[in-house]
Order: C-alpha cells, then sequence, then structure tokens
C-alpha cells in the first residue's frame, strides 16, 4: 500500500537503517543521502521515509510531503554550497526514463557544468 514501507524496497530499507547510506541531512519525514554511483561532485538522493513508488504518486497523495521534499532539496543544495553556479533536481519517473528504484526520490546534482537537454 503506498506509504506503507516495502519489504522488497532499496530505499525503504536505507531509511530503516537497513542498509548503510552516507546521510547528509534527515529531517522527521524526509532523508537525503550521498548516491552510491555519483553522476556529479555532489549527487545526493532527497526522499521521503514513507514509500510511493514516484514523485507524482507522492504528490497526489501528500503534497506538504512532496513540497517538504523539494524544500530540502534546496536546503542540501545550500549546504553542498551548489547554489552558485546552480543545480538541478531531477525526477526520473519510469523505466523508460531510467527509474530503477521504485520509491520516489529526487536526484540532486550539482558542482559541474550541466548539460541541457539531459540524455
Ligand atoms: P533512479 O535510477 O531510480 O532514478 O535512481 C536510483 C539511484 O539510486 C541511482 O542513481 C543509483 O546509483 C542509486 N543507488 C542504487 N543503489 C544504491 C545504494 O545501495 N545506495 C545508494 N546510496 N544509492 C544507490
Amino acid at each position: 500500500m503506498a506509504g506503507e514501507p516495502q519489504a522488497d524496497c532499496l530505499f525503504c530499507k536505507i531509511v530503516a537503517g537497513d542498509v548503510p547510506a552516507t546521510v547528509v541531512r534527515e529531517t522527521d519525514n524526509v532523508v537525503a543521502f550521498r548516491d552510491i554511483n555519483p553522476q556529479a561532485p555532489t549527487h545526493v538522493l532527497v526522499i521521503p521515509k514513507v514509500h510511493y513508488p514516484d514523485a507524482a504518486s507522492l504528490a497526489l497523495a501528500e503534497p506538504a510531503l512532496a513540497a517538504e521534499l523539494l524544500r530540502e532539496a534546496g536546503e542540501v543544495a545550500a549546504q553542498e554550497k551548489t547554489v552558485e553556479p546552480g543545480y538541478r533536481i531531477v525526477f526520473n519517473t519510469g523505466p523508460g526514463a531510467g527509474q530503477t528504484v521504485f520509491h520516489a526520490h529526487a536526484h540532486l546534482l550539482g558542482g559541474r557544468g550541466l548539460e541541457w537537454p539531459p540524455g
């Protein structure tokens, strides 16, 4: 069920502390940790502690939490000193867009020049 921890979900396991991660920021509802395969000098995943399969389903069910996720991504960007010259927040949604973990997460990317359009 949406919102409930999923036994087979990697990010639910990270939230539970069953899989280690390098956490850079945590609130009651959101946790941010470094991506294991960084694509930029700053590559942090910002996730809700509750399980939703993607960002849109999170926003539909819990809009305040979706807003908190974005705010926290901005806070991590400031913490990582990547606000200048800029950073990118990405929500890959669906396998065709590169989503591999079906627990909503924002990629915060920064610390290098970022091309547009992305690949
Ligand atoms: P997606 O491909 O779903 O948009 O993003 C999933 C991200 O999770 C990928 O960037 C991948 O490198 C990262 N990832 C996969 N397994 C782990 C892990 O065990 N620990 C951490 N910190 N990141 C992971």
